[in-house]
Parts: C-alpha cells; structure tokens; sequence
C-alpha cells in the first residue's frame, strides 16, 4: 500500500517561531556530542539560578491534593480576584471585575484564544517590528494578515506614530503594543502611547496590550499600562506568572477585558468558547496566581540598581557596545537586549547562517533579528538572565567570533 503523504497544513504556512527554530536541532545534537550549549535564546528565568518564589511553591504544593479536578473555564474564581486586586492598586486602571478575566496556560494560550476569536481572513493586525513573534504567528494563523509598524531604533525603539498611521486600511482590526518590549527592552513613553491610543481611537481598532514585563524595569523607567489611557476603549491587556514570578514552567497567565463591551459581545462570547472548548488551564498552577500577586515582592529587588538584573542588564548592554560595529539601545525594561551589527562592518546576509554558524563555532545559542520580523538581517537578540560572569564571557566571545567572521 503507498502511504498518501502527510505535509503540515497550509495554514502553517506563515507561521514561524525562531525562537525555538531549527538551531535548536542542531543545539541538541552538539549536546548529544558532549557540547555544553549556552542557550541565550529564551527567555527562560530557571534555567539561569532564579529560584521560583517559595511563597508560590508553597501555596501551589498546599492545593495539590484539591486541584486535581477541572475548573470553571475562565479559571477559579480566587485566582481571578487576585488580578482585579493586582489591577486596583494601578492608578487610572480601569475598573473590571473577576468575569473580565480569563486564566490560561500562560499568556501564549490566550494569544492564541484571542486571535482565533477575533480574526477573519484577511483582517489585518498591526503588530510591532521587532515583535514577540508569537503574535504574528498566532494572527496568521487565525487567518489574519499581520502588518507590522516600525519601531525606530534612533528613537529608542518607540513605536513610529506616522508609520502606524500609514498603515491602518478598512481591514485593521486591532493593534497590538508589546510594552516593556521583547525583543528590544524599550519602555514606551506616555506620548507614544497616547499617540497609539488615539489612533486606535480614531480607527476603531481593538487594543492588544501585552504587557509580560511590565515589573521587570531599569533605572527611571515606569510602566504606563495601555489601558490606563483608554478608558473609553476595548483593550485587552495581557499578563502572568512566567517572568515577573519567574515560574514559566507553570504556564501560568491572565488577560483582563475593560473599556466599553457592548459592540463586542461576539467577539468575547468567542473567546469564552474556547476557553471553555479547552476546558480550563492547568488547575494547580491557577493556585500560583493568588499567591504570586498577593506580595511576593522578590522580582522588585532583582530589578533595583543593586539586583542582579540590573547588573546583567549592564554586562550585556556594556560589552555589545564594546564590539567593533556593534551597537545596542540600552533596554530600558524585560530580559534582552537586542544589539545592530553595522552592515558597513560585518555584511550578513543570512543571519539565521551566522546564529547556526556562532552556534557550531561557540556553542553559544542566540536568535537572529528577522525571527522578530525584523525585515533586514543586522540584529540578534541576547537573552541577558545569565549570571554575570557567563553573561560577560558569552559576550566577549560574540566579539571576537564577530571579528573574523564573514559571509
Ligand atoms: N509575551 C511576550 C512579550 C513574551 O516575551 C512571552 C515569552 O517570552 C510571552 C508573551 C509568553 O509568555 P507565557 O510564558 O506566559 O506564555
């Protein structure tokens, strides 16, 4: 009998993840070798020494033995008060109550819940350039067109107000703002974000504030959530357990519903359908939620100038900068830096070729700047939670690969 052959849907076909892309394979087969692999490609807070809050372990531990069931789709209903109370202490935040909130299995569930709910073919999403790729992947995959807006390196990476303008047409749906941002640990001023909310406001678009980093912020940098500055309009801000509590593993996020409704009930009887089609996230990691946001405090001290962030913030941002025709924005918040190699200096064609060929040479895993739907090949993204020392010598090693290196 011949087999019919099984290739992957075509729906999949615009959908990328480079953060865990085909490096990772070769990654894998170096370990295989004996190769200690420094893996610098995600954002993973555990596999660098940050121990999981024990105030979260501990209330996790203690509903294991009453978790074992399914639980409302939304998520439990402890869990959810948690997050208005979060929300209640954040001045001008709109008011929502524990309906407006949906658990999920990190913060990467609902994004996909959510454009799965929202998105016919065709409409389009404007999304950041660099962005977290998860949402462009989840927007194509909903069928939509994701459109990506610039933001400006020269200006600190804030997004570029008349880019977005330019490119909002009768299809865009909604917007999305990745504020403090991945990959490039900008923290948007409040007249960026005024000037998102007013064109979302002008456009009728729906804004999609992902905002995972919101408590991981450098020197005077302030998180402006993006509801706070639109009261008056549906915005969908996004959230969770995996950096700020640094418990990724436990898939452990939220997204909470303000502003006006009543044009929109479709849409979120949508996104409660699936919610309720995956019956509900993972119940003992729900139990983390109350505890986390009830005052575990910890993530305050690693991010103050004397914690151990700020400093690896400093390593990376330093010794990238030191690199001949390297040059990096300082991040202003998140877990990366995200550094230019200047095409005068070092002519990559194919950086997707330079992260495998730095991989093979150094055993050092990056990612390279178009897995962020950064159109040109001149960026890579540096995780910075190594601690200081393998963070310096990680960088020291980039400079000198990069010294000899050619395409
Ligand atoms: N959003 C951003 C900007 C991220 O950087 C990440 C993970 O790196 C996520 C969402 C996904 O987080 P979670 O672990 O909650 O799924």
């Amino acid at each position: 009998m011949t087999r019919r052959t099984l290739d992957q849907s075509s729906k999949l076909r615009n959908v990328l993840y480079e953060i865990r892309g085909k490096a990772l394979i070769e990654a894998a087969r170096l370990e295989s070798e004996g190769h200690q692999i420094l893996k610098l490609n995600t954002g993973n807070p555990a596999t660098f020494g940050f121990e999981a809050p024990h105030q979260i372990v501990r209330d996790m531990l203690a509903a294991l033995p009453t978790a074992h069931g399914y639980s409302e789709s939304k998520g439990v209903i402890t869990a959810r008060r948690a997050v208005v109370s979060r929300y209640e202490e954040i001045d001008g935040f709109p008011r929502f109550d524990p309906d407006d909130v949906f658990l999920g299995n990190g913060v990467s569930e609902l994004i996909t819940m959510v454009m799965q709910a929202l998105l016919d073919e065709g409409d389009e999403v404007l999304i950041p350039a660099p962005d977290y790729p998860l949402w462009t992947a989840m927007t194509s995959l909903a069928g939509g067109t994701p459109v990506h807006y610039l933001c400006d390196e020269q200006n600190g990476w804030q997004p570029d107000l008349e880019d977005i303008r330019s490119k909002v047409t009768p299809r865009t749906k909604a917007i999305v703002v990745i504020n403090p941002n991945n990959p490039t640990g900008a923290v948007y001023s409040r007249e960026v974000l005024e000037g998102i909310v007013q064109i979302a406001r002008e456009n009728d678009l729906l804004l999609l504030s992902d905002e995972i980093y919101d408590r991981i912020l450098f020197d005077e940098a302030t998180h402006i959530p993006t509801a706070t500055l639109a009261p008056d309009l549906l915005c969908l801000t996004f959230n969770g357990l995996s950096k700020t509590y640094r418990v990724a593993g436990y898939r452990s996020g939220w997204v909470v519903i303000t502003g006006p409704t009543s044009h929109a009930r479709g849409f979120l009887e949508g996104i409660t359908l699936l919610a309720s089609t995956r019956l509900c996230p993972n119940v003992p990691a729900q139990y983390a939620v109350q505890a986390a946001l009830g005052g575990v405090q910890s993530i305050d001290s690693l991010s103050a100038p004397t914690g151990r962030l700020h400093e690896q913030r400093d390593i990376a941002w330093r010794g990238l900068e030191a690199i001949p025709g390297v040059s990096c924005v300082k991040p202003a918040g998140a877990l990366y830096a995200f550094p230019r190699l200047d095409p005068e200096v070092h002519e990559i064609r194919d950086d997707e070729k330079l992260v495998y060929d730095l991989l093979v040479s150094e055993k050092i895993l990056l990612v390279q700047g178009t897995g962020f739907n950064w159109a040109t090949p001149d960026h890579l993204r540096v995780v910075t939670l190594p601690e200081a020392r393998v963070l310096s010598e990680a960088v020291e090693r980039l400079g000198n690969f990069l010294a000899s290196y050619r395409q």
